[in-house]
């Protein structure tokens, strides 16, 4: 099965208008009016979407994302932003289930599920983040969180909105600490993804659906990660704040 890699930038709470537009003047030269074998997605915070979705609207190499939703339509949700609204501002993808969300905001399986749903009511793409902390994998846990994250995540999802979904795996212990995976244990976790998915909706979906590795990914790794056969492009935090380094990666990890 030939997936096509996806590599996102996730800017976290980094980057307003004005930095979002240094970045952009730094990246267009090398996306406009080029092609990928791989689909290119920048995720700015809310704040910077209209200035991301003027510079890169007509771009298209590049798609951009949401870091978050809210699991409701609109009314009396203070400090949240709709599915909806996001739509407004060019936007495919939706990040949901990133761990900071879950350990920082208390989000739970069956919120993100919630936002999951919603996002998928109006044909939002979600990139859905599933991954084991330290003290998980060293209790012999992965298997069973990795399980239950997929599981419950995934509950009420068609086949067709399972085609428009990307899981991006992330082992907590590499997001945000220079600490990557090696290319085996992400390799390893992958295939078991991947196993989970043909349990629920069968071997033709799994083969199909796309699954980043995140967790500090960088130009000197990734072409050893996305070399692994069930890695499907990366989720990247820091190292995606530079277009250049953004770039670097994609180009290292998409080489023959
Ligand atoms: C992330 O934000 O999802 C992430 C993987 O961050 P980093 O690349 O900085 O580890």
């Amino acid at each position: 099965m030939n997936r096509k890699p996806i590599f996102a930038a996730n800017w976290k709470m980094n980057k307003g208008p004005s930095e979002t537009e240094d970045f952009a003047r730094a990246l267009l030269p090398h996306v406009q009016h080029q092609t990928f074998p791989c689909d290119l997605v920048i995720a700015p915070p809310f704040v910077s979407l209209a200035k991301a979705a003027e510079l890169f609207g007509n771009v298209t190499a590049v798609a951009l994302a949401a870091q978050n939703c809210s699991e409701y339509d609109a009314g009396a949700y203070t400090g949240e932003v709709s599915a909806m609204m996001l739509k407004e501002f060019y936007v495919h993808y939706v990040i949901l289930g990133h761990s900071e969300r879950r350990a920082i905001y208390g989000e739970t399986d069956a919120v993100i599920n919630a936002k999951m749903l919603k996002a998928r009511e109006i044909n939002l793409k979600p990139i859905f983040c599933i991954g084991e902390t330290l003290e998980e994998r060293e209790g012999g846990k992965l298997e069973e969180v990795l399980r239950r994250q997929v599981t419950k995540g995934l509950e009420g999802f068609s086949d067709k909105d399972l085609s428009e979904t990307v899981i991006a795996y992330e082992p907590v212990w590499a997001i945000g600490t220079g600490v990557t995976a090696t290319a085996e244990q992400a390799q390893e976790a992958h295939a078991f993804v991947r196993s989970l998915i043909g349990e629920t909706f069968g071997a033709d979906a799994a083969a199909r659906i796309r699954i980043q590795y995140g967790g500090s990914v960088k130009p000197g790794n990734a072409a050893e990660l996305m070399a692994c056969p069930d890695i499907d492009g990366a989720l990247i935090g820091g190292a995606a704040l530079e277009a250049s380094s953004f770039l670097q990666i994609i180009e290292n990890g998409t080489k023959d």
